[in-house]
Order: C-alpha cells, then sequence, then structure tokens
C-alpha cells in the first residue's frame, strides 16, 4: 500500500525492492534445499600454469550450482547470497570435502595429484575454529595439507588486519599455501602485504585485460602490472597472473618474470573429467587458439 504523500515513486520502489527480496529469498531458499542435496553444488577446476613450459602447477576449485529451474549457475550469482545469509558457512565445508574426495580419486587412478586452490570468503576465513575443522576434514581423507591451498582477497585480509595476520599464521604453520587473491582491488597500502604471512598474490584479472588497451602513448596498465610483479617478487612471493586471455598478455607477463599464469588462454575452469587427461603423465597445458576466448562457460 502506498503512502498517500508518498507518491509513485515510492511506491515503485517500494514494489521493485519487494521483488528484489523475493528473489532473493527465493534464491536463499532454494540453495539451502541444494546444499543438502547431492549433485546441486559443483566444482570446476581451472589449471594455473608454469607460462614458459605449460606445465600445471595446481588447480582452482570453483564452485557451480545447478539450480533446479534455472539450470547451472556461476558463483557470483550464489557466493554473495551464501555470504550474506550465513548458508557459505555449510557451502564451504561442502567445497572442502569435494576437493578432499577428488583428490582421494585421483590418487586412486593412479594421477599424482596436485594441489587444489579453495576460495574463502570474509565469513569463512574469520569463523571460529576454521583451522582445526579444515584439519579434522583432511584427516579424514588422510591428505596431506600440502595438497591444499587456500585463496583470500585482499580486502577480506583487510577486514581485520591482526586476526588475519594471526589466522593466516595457523594455517600457514598448519602446512597450507595460502595466496592473497584479487590481488590490486583492496586499495590497501603496500606496506602491509609484507606482514600477511602469504605464499603468493595473484594480480587482479582486471589488470591483465587493461594490458592489451594499452598503446604507445599510454602505458598505464604495463607500468602498474609490472610494479605489482616487482613488489611481489622482492618480498619473495609467488606471483599468479589471473585471468590472461592472450598470447600478448602472456609474453609481456613472461617477458617481466611473471611465470605463472591461470587464464582463458590456457584452459577455461573445466569439470574434474575433463581435467583429469591434463593431469595425466607429462600433458602440457599451451595456448590455445586466441578464437576460444569468445566462448563462456
Ligand atoms: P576468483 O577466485 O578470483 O576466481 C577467478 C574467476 O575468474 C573465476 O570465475 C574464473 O572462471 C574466472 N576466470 C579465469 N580465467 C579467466 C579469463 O581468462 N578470463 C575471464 N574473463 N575470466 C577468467 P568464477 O568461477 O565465476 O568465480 C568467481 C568468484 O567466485 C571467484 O573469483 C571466487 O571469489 C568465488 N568463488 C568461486 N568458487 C568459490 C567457492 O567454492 N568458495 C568461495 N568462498 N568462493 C568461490
Ligand atoms: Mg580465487
Ligand atoms: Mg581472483
Ligand atoms: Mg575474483
Amino acid at each position: 500500500r502506498c503512502k498517500a504523500d508518498g507518491g509513485h515513486a515510492y511506491c515503485f520502489f517500494t514494489a521493485s525492492m519487494n521483488k528484489q527480496l523475493r528473489e532473493n529469498f527465493q534464491m536463499e531458499q532454494a540453495l539451502r534445499r541444494g546444499l543438502g542435496r547431492d549433485n546441486e553444488l559443483l566444482l570446476h577446476y581451472q589449471p594455473r600454469v608454469d607460462m614458459h613450459t605449460g606445465q600445471i602447477l595446481s588447480l582452482e576449485a570453483l564452485a557451480r550450482w545447478v539450480h533446479p529451474d534455472l539450470g547451472l549457475l556461476p558463483p557470483a550469482r550464489f557466493i554473495p547470497i551464501a555470504e550474506s545469509s550465513g548458508l557459505i558457512l555449510n557451502l564451504g565445508p561442502l567445497v572442502l570435502r569435494q576437493v578432499c574426495q577428488q583428490i582421494l580419486h585421483w590418487r586412486e587412478a593412479g594421477i599424482t595429484p596436485v594441489p587444489v586452490a579453495i576460495n574463502l570468503t570474509t565469513q569463512e576465513l574469520y569463523k571460529h575454529n576454521l583451522v582445526q575443522d579444515i584439519q579434522k576434514t583432511l584427516d579424514t581423507f588422510q591428505i596431506d595439507p600440502g595438497l591444499l591451498e587456500f585463496e583470500i582477497t585482499e580486502s577480506t585480509a583487510m577486514r581485520s588486519m591482526e586476526d588475519a595476520i594471526a589466522i593466516l599464521a595457523r594455517m600457514r604453520a598448519a602446512g597450507f599455501k595460502l595466496s592473497l587473491d584479487d590481488f590490486g582491488t583492496g586499495y590497501a597500502s603496500m606496506s602491509y602485504l609484507s606482514h600477511l604471512p602469504v605464499h603468493g598474490i595473484k594480480i587482479d584479472q582486471s589488470f591483465i585485460t587493461n594490458l592489451d588497451q594499452d598503446n604507445e602513448h599510454c602505458g598505464q596498465a604495463a607500468t602498474i602490472v609490472k610494479a605489482m610483479i616487482g613488489l611481489g617478487l622482492n618480498l619473495d612471493l609467488e606471483v599468479v597472473a589471473e585471468g590472461v586471455e592472450t598470447l600478448h598478455q602472456q609474453q609481456f607477463l613472461l617477458d617481466h618474470q611473471c611465470v605463472r599464469g591461470q587464464g582463458f588462454l590456457f584452459s577455461h575452469p573445466r569439470p574434474p573429467e575433463d581435467i583429469e587427461p591434463l593431469l595425466h603423465t607429462s600433458a602440457r597445458l599451451l595456448p590455445q587458439a586466441e578464437q576460444q576466448d569468445q566462448q563462456r562457460p
């Protein structure tokens, strides 16, 4: 019902707000049900490669949700809802168990497993007993902590720096590898990076994309990416470039000592059965034809 003095704008706003709230609520309910069922939450895996040799260094697990009506949904459609509703605290452990099962499956198939990276949101990182819970799951599956990496974004780490440092130090002591995701988007001062006990940074894909926008008059993206690589390497961190899509980007990164890359140029995120052949023997991932970049998963 409209307020008499509110006018049409007020009515319209309320109606669209209601619609948005209702949609979010429906998604939340569907996600809650989905997390209780088998097969609705899937993981795709994207290789991170040595761009010199094409060797697969590790995989990143990326969640997908098979919504009963809407089909396959990307994380942007459900991770924010999971985070705001608290459902992320159910989703996270499910992702971890699926990764452990996958590693076991590969091991049983005679494939030497490569480390798998798992993303953690803010709520997950600061959750009570995070490290103990992860360790319990690993014990159950008898998986070496060295096979797991965790990625947190710069803004998650900055939310509460002191706590983040303590938690990350505990994770590191437990044997996990840690990296700072979406690096460069958190607007943090550079000095803070040396205080965070992470093994590496992942340069956000927006900076890599901009490398192709540079021209002879303006090389801002190149300058920024070079500075980030230099900062990381000087702090003895592993530097990974995210979202590498073109040969030009690959060449630029290699020319500036950034050897590790992840992106559609090498592979889209793929279901585990499509990743498996790449893990056999000494498979190498060489750049795909650039026209394949138009395919979006
Ligand atoms: P992220 O961790 O920064 O993951 C990288 C994203 O970039 C992935 O999107 C990946 O598909 C995409 N990407 C990789 N290479 C390229 C490329 O060359 N070009 C372009 N345009 N994109 C590329 P995705 O799978 O949609 O995931 C989005 C975000 O959702 C992730 O960003 C991560 O923050 C979050 N996420 C995904 N899975 C999980 C999960 O299991 N748990 C949590 N907490 N967050 C997750
Ligand atoms: Mg990530
Ligand atoms: Mg990222
Ligand atoms: Mg991202």
